[in-house]
């Protein structure tokens, strides 16, 4: 039967401060991803999602208007379990070549992805994703996710408030400069890289 256990994270809950902090881990991993998680076991048993891996479980269940709570569960722990594997402590730093190539340079890529990620309109998320040939900057909403459109997630950051909002209130902005800056674990990216654009 379907079920999922919690992620660990990569890496100690007090590693990233001050630029994420203890208690934002502790609530965003510990509690939030716990909730996603426990509310996907729950709502796929018994239903044709139960054997289904992750992914194929937020392909299916995007299209299936019977099956909204089943995909926003199901997207926000694929979402978040790629979110946290996109932090590391004394990460950031250098745009690395295979991102700034991709974007006309390092400052474009920060500056288009920070534009992004500021502008997210209530809750959601910024990324770069593949759509197989290009590497592209994009939002989604809520749960929303690059797979539910085709397209396969390179780096992820989480712009819901709770997210953040611990550590820098309405500070949106210096949240991301924080997460360019301090965390992003660009070997993650390049990894997500090797499997091609
Ligand atoms: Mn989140």
């Amino acid at each position: 039967m379907f079920s999922l256990t919690q992620f660990p994270l990569q890496f100690d809950e007090s590693a990233l401060a001050p630029y994420m902090s203890v208690d934002t881990l502790n609530c965003h991993h510990g509690k939030h991803l716990a909730t996603y998680i426990k509310n996907l076991n729950d709502l796929a048993a018994n239903t044709k999602y139960a054997d289904m891996p992750l992914d194929k479980i937020i392909i299916e269940s995007a299209t299936d208007e019977n099956a909204k709570k089943i995909f926003n569960n199901a997207a926000q722990v694929f979402n978040h379990d790629f979110f946290f594997r996109c932090l590391t402590p004394n990460g950031g730093g250098a745009v690395p070549d295979e991102i700034a190539n991709a974007f006309g340079g390092a400052d474009k890529f920060r500056d288009e992805f920070k534009s992004a990620a500021a502008g997210v309109f209530g809750s959601g998320w910024a990324w770069v994703a593949t759509d197989g040939n290009n590497l592209k900057i994009m939002t989604t909403a809520n749960a929303d996710t690059p797979m539910a459109h085709g397209m396969r997630a390179i780096l992820a950051l989480d712009v819901w408030e709770h997210a953040y909002y611990l550590d820098y209130q309405n500070r949106r902005a210096d949240f991301i400069d924080a997460f360019l800056n301090h965390m992003v674990n660009w070997n993650f990216v390049i990894e997500n890289l090797k499997y091609g654009k």
